[in-house]
């Protein structure tokens, strides 16, 4: 089997901002076919993958995709003991792996896993860091979406929350994406406390577990792991220490860990968010045939660039409306529609 990959620059709407990076314009994302299958990755340097890693192990893996494209878990399973890490690349195997499958049994990945379609949950759509003005005139335009994830994690935090409640009633999530202190974090959460925020994700260092701990037992808010946790074997640590947990596909490794994520989480009581990169339509569809089991969607990386090269899942008032064409169910956008 000859892993076809392309790689392709997401021109992003507005420069896209966080905690712990400046800015950028572009996105890269890695595109892949095997057999009939599409899969989709965004590396990110944070967890240690690049489009240059994921090329290297997607030349590695490819001898191990001659047999049984069927059994993915049987794929899954070798690629995990050929090479550790590398999730970025797995999880764009995995979903490929989903996608074909789905295409072959002629079903779409909800209806593979006996899902509802009609029990997706509405998607945040994330507001990024930028001057307070800024980030007022992107919660104008983001007027179509229901719930709002705010990133902060800077000097001025209550500030951008106060502004942002100028112009906004509407649910927010809070993204500290790691830049608190415990200490800090518990006093600012307190000061948030009367802006009507659901739910705070990362405030602490992702190894800190016990800071995260003293955080959630001295705040009233939801405290939502993201950066803490990639796989189903990191959970059990995080028991006691937050409420719930981000799964993205690319930190996990693909639907298949993502699915073993929401189990375990599950048996564990903790509530589960399903979060992303900035990627595609391809990558994003993917994840959203497993929300119906999920609590939150953060599923908005396709809304934040303006040269999307697929269709898939649609937001009606928010509301993830998931395709019921086989496997993940994307078809390439028109070029000539294309915003930018
Ligand atoms: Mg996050």
């Amino acid at each position: 089997m000859d892993i076809r990959h392309q790689i392709t620059d997401l021109q992003l709407v507005h420069p896209f901002k966080i905690a712990r990076r400046a800015v950028d314009r572009f996105r890269q994302v890695i595109s892949v076919e095997l057999d009939s299958g599409l899969g989709e990755t965004a590396p990110a340097k944070f967890y240690g993958e690049t489009v240059e890693t994921v090329q290297r192990a997607l030349e590695i893996f490819d001898p191990f995709l001659n047999g049984n494209l069927d059994a993915i878990q049987a794929i899954m399973d070798t690629l995990e003991s050929t090479m550790r890490g590398n999730y970025a690349a797995k999880s764009a195997i995995d979903m490929a792996l989903h996608d074909r499958l789905g295409k072959v049994l002629g079903v779409p990945l909800y209806r593979l896993w006996g899902l509802d379609p009609n029990e997706t949950p509405c998607t945040s759509f994330t507001i990024g860091l930028d001057e307070p003005e800024m980030m007022q005139q992107k919660v104008r335009e983001a007027s179509e979406y229901p719930i709002l994830k705010v990133k902060l994690g800077t000097s001025h935090d209550l500030e951008i929350i106060r502004t942002l409640r100028e112009v906004t009633d509407k649910p927010i999530y809070v993204d500290a994406n790691t830049a608190w202190t415990p200490k800090e974090a518990v006093r600012k959460i307190r000061e948030l406390v009367p802006y009507g925020i659901e739910l705070i994700e990362q405030p602490t260092h992702p190894d800190d577990l016990e800071g995260l701990k003293f955080v959630r037992e001295h705040s009233e808010l939801p405290i939502i792991a993201d950066e803490s946790v990639k796989r189903a074997t990191d959970i059990p640590a995080l028991v006691g220490c937050v409420d719930g947990v981000n799964i993205k596909l690319v930190k996990c490794g693909g639907l298949l860990e993502a699915m073993r994520i929401i189990h375990v989480a599950r048996a564990h009581g903790l509530q589960i968010m399903i979060g992303c990169m900035i990627e595609s339509s391809l990558g994003i569809t993917a994840a959203a045939h497993l929300t119906p089991l999920v609590d939150y969607a953060d599923l908005d990386g396709h809304l934040l660039i303006a040269n999307d090269p697929y269709s898939g899942v649609r937001l009606e008032a928010g509301k993830l409306i998931l395709p019921k064409r086989p496997g993940i169910g994307v078809i390439p956008r028109d070029p000539s529609n294309l915003e930018a």
